[in-house]
């Protein structure tokens, strides 16, 4: 839908939501389920948002068509190139400078289970990655002759540093949601993120005789894996190896391992600063190769 398909939820008698928290909804939302889902998102952020805070913005598509519309529409205004972020029933961006989520409701109803896991997931990155500057790519002169040396031209070293960033950030996440307390949250979307899938073993089968496609195949399996490494130091952590094991199981045992060693190597190498640790994960990733 068009931006001038958007109505203001206040207008509805809505929310029960904070000031900091400004809800749109996008085509047939119920004003209860969008009270609802706003009221989490609200409540959760500023649970976890350090004080002084971003304004957060909600916006609340009904159906899978009018999400796409939305994530195509900020797409096209700001540029964007890469792949990998369709399909999800919640998503957070930092276009306008500030935090905003957007929830498919129609995608969030199908999933089955609780929404909580995704939708704190969500409020993780507002907290985390609320900024534009999070989402800017660095391409260092180092990086790029690593990548020619693997056969990626700029388009793919680029595609290859959003599949990192995205890892990275998840990783971030889940280790900010745990310190806060939601375990049950994060394992209960690292479980989703690593169940095996067809449509990762057909595209390993299409890509495994291009090195450069093999390389672009291993940076899209870091989200699952960076995204649950941080349990693997509490307990019942063995549980994430044998799900990441299955989850990359239609590898040949060598690939597989080394796919399993970079990402936990990675993932030990990350700290506080997001930018520095895209750059090093993406250094260790093509310094590997695949
Ligand atoms: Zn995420």
């Amino acid at each position: 839908m068009a931006p001038d398909g958007q109505r203001d939820v206040e207008s509805h008698g809505m929310p029960d939501t904070s000031d900091e928290t400004v809800v749109h909804v996008y085509g047939a939302v119920p004003p209860e389920r969008a009270r609802a889902v706003a009221g989490l998102l609200a409540e959760t952020y500023e649970r976890i948002a350090p004080s002084p805070r971003l304004p957060l913005e909600v916006r609340l598509a009904d159906t899978r068509g009018r999400m796409a519309e939305l994530a195509t529409a900020d797409k096209a205004r700001h540029g964007v190139t890469t792949v990998g972020d369709e399909g999800f029933a919640c998503a957070h961006d930092a276009f306008e400078d500030r935090p905003r989520i957007t929830v498919c409701l129609e995608a969030l109803e199908n999933a089955g289970g609780s929404p909580l896991p995704a939708l704190r997931h969500e409020v993780g990155h507002a907290c985390l990655h609320g900024r534009r500057a999070f989402y800017e790519v660095r391409m260092g002169a180092k990086l790029r002759r690593a990548a020619a040396s693997h056969g990626l031209d700029e388009a793919a070293l680029l595609q290859l540093l959003f599949f990192v960033s995205v890892g990275v950030k998840d990783w971030e996440v889940s280790r900010l949601l745990l310190r806060h307390g939601y375990l049950e949250d994060v394992q209960a979307l690292a479980w989703e993120l690593l169940a095996p899938s067809e449509e990762d073993r057909m595209a390993w089968q299409i890509s495994e005789g291009v090195p450069a496609l093999r390389l672009l195949r291993a940076a899209s399996q870091l989200k699952p894996l960076l995204h649950a490494a941080p349990l693997r130091a509490l307990p019942g952590g063995a549980e994430v190896d044998a799900r990441a094991a299955a989850m990359v199981d239609y590898l040949p045992a060598p690939a597989r391992g080394a796919l399993l060693g970079l990402a936990w190597c990675v993932a030990d190498g990350l700290g506080d600063d997001t930018h520095a640790n895209i750059r090093r994960a993406s250094a260790q990733l093509l310094a590997a190769g695949f």
